[in-house]
């Protein structure tokens, strides 16, 4: 259904990341792998047919440049879609969150989505073809307590979204926002959500899988049909 198709997903090495890889991988896809630290990332392209593996801090924007430069030399060609899905999510107040935490999550979750977009639209625009998908979160519609900082950036993120929908219609290039609730990932590990009243217990969250059968979804419909947004949650 991908077959050959140039795919770039970031945060791939675990959680959502590893889902999507994993799915677009099997559905023929060729995959480029981005996240941090080099191991998991390295097991998991071996795992996959046609995978490679790009070990890269997104925080960074010189780190966001050189994937940009790498990428169609590791794909084989400009890539086609681009799945946005790296993120950070901590719990704090707004009182109680530090500059290290607010820049580390605008960094990650808003300013890294922002230059990967720019630097792949030009090729998608060029070949009148392109996908990209941004993963975002009930947290981009929804204010919850101790959010300030996520739903700043995943709503910025949704606002992103929302403003290349109208720069891209018409072009061929399509972009789709697959906003999902909670999801049982790593990225609760530190949190410890059995522990806190009113957060739902991993038995209540999405499995990374739904995620990304959205994705897969979403991105082999009719070239014709944009699927602007998918919200997601446990039935
Ligand atoms: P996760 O399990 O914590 O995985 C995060 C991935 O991002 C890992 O591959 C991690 O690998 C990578 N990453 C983290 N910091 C990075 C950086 N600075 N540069 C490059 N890669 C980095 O998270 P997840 O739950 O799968 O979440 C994925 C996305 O879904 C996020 O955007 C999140 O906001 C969104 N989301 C999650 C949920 C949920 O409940 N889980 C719900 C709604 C939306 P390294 O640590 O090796 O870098």
């Amino acid at each position: 259904m991908l077959t050959g198709r140039r795919v770039l997903v970031t945060g791939a090495s675990r959680g959502i990341g590893e889902a999507v890889a994993r799915t677009l991988a099997a559905a023929g896809a060729r995959t480029l792998l981005v996240a941090r630290r080099p191991g998991p990332l390295a097991a998991l392209a071996a795992a996959l047919p046609g995978a490679v593996a790009h070990p890269a801090d997104l925080a960074d924007p010189a780190a966001v440049a050189a994937l940009a430069a790498a990428a169609p030399n590791a794909l084989g060609g400009p890539v086609e879609v681009l799945v946005n899905n790296a993120g950070l999510f901590t719990l704090a107040p707004v009182e109680g969150t530090d500059d290290a935490t607010l820049d580390a999550m605008l960094a990650l979750n808003l300013a890294a989505p922002f230059r990967l977009v720019r630097a792949v639209l030009p090729a998608m625009r060029a070949a009148g073809a392109g996908h990209i998908v941004t993963i975002g979160s009930v947290a981009d519609r929804h204010a919850f307590p101790e959010n300030g900082a996520y739903a700043a950036t995943k709503f910025g993120a949704r606002a992103l979204h929302e403003v290349l929908r109208t720069e891209t219609r018409g072009s061929g290039v399509r972009a789709t926002l697959i906003a999902p609730g909670p999801v049982d990932t790593p990225i609760w590990d530190p949190l410890a959500p059995e522990s806190r009243p009113g957060f739902p217990t991993r038995a209540q969250m999405l499995a990374p899988e739904a995620v990304a059968d959205a994705v897969l979804w979403a991105l082999t419909r009719a070239p014709s049909v944009s699927i602007d947004e998918l919200r997601l949650s446990h039935a």
